[in-house]
């Protein structure tokens, strides 16, 4: 596993050993406790790619019929958010929803990505939560207000190399507890190559990029003070609370 942390002021990639983290510094290494360190999101990306109705049993549950292609749409590198920090909630929503979703962090400059070829371009996956102001997506009738907001894109904790195999993971979101998605990765519709393919035939990715792959039934609502987390097999927990902005 590979985070990104702060300590000190200093930002540094690291390999998460149990309750250590390994820094490479060349010549020699630094080993810090995990516990010492504030956890940053585990890439800066230039872009988050999101994938919209992707899963099979979701489509079902919406009564919408199967997209031919992937649907996308950009989340703002701004709204980006890591392990334990708080998702805030705007003023100006009504209705904010999590949608756990499996992330793969590009690891290489790319374009025109082969599907059999898209695994030489990842670096990991990680575990995202595609916050939505559903209300807002209602009433714009485009998406970029709902799903932009500052802190509306917590992913981590850390990342998972490309050596694991995604193609049927369990994905799991609970609220306080209590599980609200229960699927699996073999539901994609469009599986992690055929995305990276489609996505890298309309724009360059960059190294800490971030695509996420869509969400699986059960979206729901998120309140104040409310915690939430995305568990994906193999790679983690992210665990995030909800917060009022009272500015
Ligand atoms: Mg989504």
């Amino acid at each position: 596993m590979i985070g990104r942390f702060k300590y000190d002021n200093e930002v540094f990639h690291g390999k998460v050993r149990g309750d250590r983290v390994i820094v490479d510094r060349g010549l020699y290494s630094d080993t810090f406790l995990l516990s010492d360190l504030e956890i940053l999101p585990p890439s800066y990306p230039g872009k988050i790619i999101c994938v919209g109705l992707n899963y099979i049993d979701h489509a079902r549950e919406l009564g919408m019929p199967l997209p031919k292609n992937p649907l996308i749409f950009l989340k703002p590198p701004s709204a980006i958010l890591g392990h334990t920090g708080k998702i805030e909630y705007p003023d100006q929503a009504e209705r904010v929803d999590y949608e756990g979703e499996l992330a793969v962090v590009i690891g290489k400059r790319c374009k025109n990505v082969r599907s059999h070829e898209a695994g030489s371009v990842i670096m990991g996956y990680t575990c995202f939560n595609d916050v939505t102001a559903r209300d807002l997506q209602k009433e714009d009738g485009q998406w970029t207000r709902s799903k932009s907001f500052d802190t509306f894109a917590p992913f981590g904790p850390f990342i998972r190399d490309s050596e694991l195999d995604v193609s049927d993971l369990s994905i799991r979101t609970r609220v306080n507890g209590k599980l609200r998605q229960d699927s699996r990765t073999s539901n994609l519709i469009f599986n992690v190559p055929i995305l990276i393919e489609f996505i890298s035939r309309i724009m360059t990715l960059e190294p800490g990029d971030v695509i996420a792959t869509g969400t699986p039934p059960g979206v729901g609502e998120l309140h104040e003070g409310d915690g939430v987390e995305v568990e994906i097999e193999g790679i983690g927990i992210l665990k995030n609370s909800v917060v009022r902005n009272s500015e």
